[in-house]
């Protein structure tokens, strides 16, 4: 049996309305066997009063930083990362569509190897920020699966260090693509399904018209449906106010009673759409529980390319929603690929943005913020059963260098530690040396 006892930890457990700055007191955590066994003050002088040895249990004092569960990067494209320089890949315009047109130019000459070797290093990017579990999308409009075959090689190799969700995603359309022996991406995306892949993927705007979108998102839900597997619809990543598809893929999933399997990721149109549509759809969106991936920074870079001034933000309506009870989590998206030069995995960042960029800047949605990277994270992953600071479940957290929820945001705070299973994954000292005198 292995122990391992991590003293002086402010504990936030993500729950919203959990975290407010000045309420949380030192706590210990137990650890036995990759297990939490108990959380609360005093627990070494419990353990000695039982009886246990002090000396046969390892002691990790956190010195009065926050432990928060993981962070969740609901949305990635590990196959894509540091393409961005790539002979033909470059991005002139800066738009979403030069990008999948880029990438379409550029893609014949991906193998396992490399996008294995590529993605390792995105993925320690997002690990050294603290990311414990990644949905990353693999693009299927490929008649080889390059992509998905190497990305399901890295979830099995990894799993001891992330969790890796894989979308079965149709880049260039389920409709408006045609493999060189006449596949069609929704034919190549039940492949991916019948692989290993964990969600359904669709990107209904891109389609060549509003028919396709439309039939691809009841071909979504079908295939769901089908193969028993979870949805994440690139879905309206426009600021087209006319881009819908959010409301029929919303309204698809609640007849089939499968709403929290389902994620609409960007929605960047419901940014342009008027008050009274969202209105209505909110009504739609409560009584399907359909979870909301935001992709800040990616989002902010993409959109508004036709406008002038006023200039859309391109994100979608975070406050609003979250507002509305609906679950909003967040996505890096990008690492140095067609659709955005930077993305460096800190899930902190992203934060930072979307905070600003929604207004949710009042001192409770302050405090209330590391949902988004947490718990939010983990209801759109569907895997809240075995994620949480909470005894009985896997000892996975990590640790800010901060002493609150409120400073952490504030400081944009580093992670300091990651622990899966009661491993520690990494630990980071921060020292400052200067020799002027500070005030
Ligand atoms: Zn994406």
């Amino acid at each position: 049996m292995t122990t391992t006892l991590f003293t002086n930890a402010h504990i936030a457990t993500g729950e919203p309305g959990s975290t407010a700055a000045s309420t949380l007191p030192l706590q210990d955590i137990l650890v036995t066997d990759g297990v939490f066994t108990a959380f609360g003050p005093g627990l070494a002088q419990q353990y000695e009063a039982q009886g246990g040895d002090p000396a046969a249990i390892e002691v990790v004092d956190l010195g009065g930083k926050l432990v928060c569960p993981p962070f969740c990067d609901t949305h990635l494209h590990l196959d894509y990362v540091f393409t961005a320089r790539k002979p033909g890949a470059v991005n002139e315009s800066g738009t979403l569509f030069e990008g999948i047109q880029r990438w379409s130019e550029t893609k014949s000459d991906l193998t396992v190897d490399e996008i294995k070797q590529r993605a390792k290093i995105g993925i320690k990017k997002e690990m050294l920020h603290g990311v414990q579990l990644i949905r990353s999308h693999a693009d299927v409009t490929d008649p080889n699966l390059t992509s998905l075959k190497a990305l399901l090689e890295l979830k099995e190799e990894l799993k001891d260090t992330v969790t890796l969700q894989i979308v079965s995603f149709p880049q260039e359309g389920m409709y408006s693509y045609e493999g060189p022996h006449g596949e069609s991406g929704a034919e190549l995306v039940e492949e991916g399904l019948k692989m290993g892949a964990d969600c359904v993927g669709g990107i209904p705007h891109f389609e060549q018209c509003r028919e396709f979108g439309e039939h691809s998102m009841h071909t979504v839900v079908e295939l769901a449906s089908k193969y028993d597997k979870l949805i994440d619809v690139h879905c309206d990543e426009t600021d087209d106010p006319n881009s819908r598809y959010v409301e029929l893929l919303s309204a698809l999933a609640y007849k089939a009673g499968i709403g929290p399997k389902v994620t609409a990721s960007h929605t960047c149109s419901l940014g342009s759409a008027d008050n009274a549509y969202f209105f209505h759809l909110t009504k739609l969106l409560k009584a399907a529980h359909i979870n909301f991936a935001c992709a800040p920074t990616e989002n902010l870079y993409l959109q508004g390319r036709q406008d002038t001034f006023p200039k859309r933000r391109g994100i979608t309506r975070v406050k609003e929603l979250t507002e509305a009870g609906v679950n909003v989590s967040l996505g890096q998206d990008s690492m140095q690929d067609p659709w955005y030069p930077l993305g460096n995995g800190n899930m902190m960042l992203i934060l930072d943005y979307v905070l600003h960029l929604a207004q949710m800047m009042s001192f409770e949605e302050i405090d209330d913020a590391l949902k988004f990277l947490t718990v939010n994270g983990a209801t759109t992953l569907g895997l809240r059963d075995m994620y949480g600071l909470e005894t009985g479940k896997p000892a996975n957290f990590i640790v800010l260098d901060a002493n609150s929820v409120f400073n952490a945001v504030y400081e944009r705070c580093s992670v300091l530690r990651s622990v899966r299973a009661g491993r520690t994954l990494f630990t980071r000292e921060e020292t400052i040396d200067t020799g002027l005198a500070l005030l």
